[in-house]
């Protein structure tokens, strides 16, 4: 099935707003095995309207526009598909009745101005479909062999009646296909591997898996890898999926947290709890970013007792006891400053684990040993030597921060 999307709005091509609307479709036909051939973005101009729908309508089997369907002198989409299918714009009584419906209940007037009286004019012959979440109602109509979708460019509407109203159809167009393939899906998520290592380690297993379709996504500080496995049936689907996701976590080790929906600070937490462990964390270049994400998650202080911002020298010393003499002789960026915070926080908090992080997140700061971006992270515990890392991270501040904090907390799972 050949898929292509048209979003309208001079908006869209002025650089006032980002095409969201695409992306969203793009990721739910993806689920349904289909990847979207073309996407094309036209400002409000009625003949660039029309030629765009002739020209999709020509190559694809499946068309969803959005855009320019509501009340303002700005939304002409349906005139232009009428122009397109070389018929009329006709007041559809169906769409009056829900107009006049949804008005009423918001205690407005049912005598219909101009503009929401345009938004019942339709291309004669096409389909009206009642919008849940708004006024303009979603419009099917056929040109040729091509279906076309005409929905609302409101995000919140679009989603609406894309998900109750148009991908329910393709997904039966797709089942009433000749020939059927069946999919199974499988996202794993990665930490700590950059994409090209990722990619490196997952390479030799594509031949060894030829029903899987593989796909590679960063996610900062995350890299996920999402497996599409398609046979004639969803059996088979099944097993090549779970075949290719043993040798994937195979390759990647504990690099692999979580599968779907999992997240990561949610797993970890899950995996302190279930060895009754407590947290607490002290946070330099950070500057709270670990304490952000581990609170983030409804019920985490059964693990993360709290911490400290110590972005100062002098809060380092004053909250977590790094002794002045290690300050002064390694400076705040140091193996020995991040120990001492590990170990200051743990016994301040009376955790099972204290962890830490310092480093010079940049622009400036930074020596010829330690250049801006290079972190110190360790983890102190309760019967074990306490450990440091030091790593360098390339990238602006946010990018830097961000890295530090994830390798901070890979330090528990690793
Ligand atoms: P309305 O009744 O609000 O006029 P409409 O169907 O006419 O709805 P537009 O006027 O084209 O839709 O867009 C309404 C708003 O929806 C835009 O101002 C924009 O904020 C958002 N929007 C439109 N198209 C997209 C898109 N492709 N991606 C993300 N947001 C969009
Ligand atoms: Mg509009």
């Amino acid at each position: 099935m050949r898929v292509e999307l048209l979003c309208t709005g001079d908006e869209l091509v002025t650089g006032l707003i980002t095409d969201t609307n695409s992306t969203y479709l793009e990721a739910r036909l993806f689920d349904l095995g289909v990847k979207v051939e073309r996407v094309v973005l036209v400002g409000d101009v009625r003949p660039d309207i029309t030629h765009a729908l002739l020209s999709a309508a020509a190559r694809a089997d499946v068309v969803i526009v959005s855009g320019g369907l509501g009340p303002t002198a700005d939304d002409f989409t349906l005139e232009c598909a009428a122009a397109a299918a070389g018929v009329p714009l006709v007041e559809d009584a169906r769409v009056l009745g829900w107009l006049r419906e949804r008005y009423a209940a918001r205690g407005m007037s049912t005598e219909l101005n101009p503009g929401q009286l345009r938004m019942a004019r339709i291309p004669q012959g096409a389909e009206p479909v009642r919008n849940p979440a708004g006024s303009a109602p979603l419009v099917a109509l056929t040109l040729g062999r091509c279906r076309l979708f005409f929905l609302p460019g409101v995000p919140r509407e679009y989603k609406a009646l894309l998900d109750a109203e148009v991908l329910p159809r393709i997904r039966a167009w797709l089942e009433a296909e000749p020939g059927r393939v069946y999919r199974a899906f499988r996202l794993l998520r990665t930490v700590g591997l950059g994409e090209s290592v990722v990619d490196q380690f997952v390479k030799p297993l594509v031949p060894l898996h030829p029903r899987v379709v593989f796909g590679f996504r960063t996610h900062a500080p995350e890299n996920h890898l999402k497996l599409m496995a398609e046979a004639p049936s969803q059996a088979e689907a099944e097993a090549a999926l779970a075949a290719v996701e043993a040798d994937c976590r195979r390759v990647l080790g504990t690099h692999v947290f979580g599968a779907d929906a999992e997240e990561y600070a949610p797993v970890l937490l899950g995996m302190l709890e279930r060895a009754g462990a407590t947290l607490a964390a002290a946070e330099s270049c950070t500057g709270g970013l670990i304490s952000q994400q581990l609170t983030a998650v409804p019920g985490a202080s059964t693990v993360f007792i709290g911490g400290a911002v110590v972005y100062a020298e002098k809060m380092k010393a004053a909250w977590v006891g790094v002794p002045p003499a290690v300050l002064e002789r390694h400076s705040a960026v140091s193996r020995e400053t991040a120990i001492a915070m590990a170990e200051g926080v743990r016994a301040a908090c009376g955790t099972t684990y204290g962890l830490s992080v310092t480093g010079y997140a940049g622009p400036g700061g930074g020596t010829p040993e330690d250049p801006v971006g290079t972190v110190y992270c360790a983890l102190s515990g309760a019967g074990m030597p306490t450990r440091c890392e030091r790593r360098t991270f390339s990238g602006d501040r946010d990018r830097v921060r961000l890295f530090a904090a994830s390798h901070t907390l890979e330090m528990l799972r690793q």
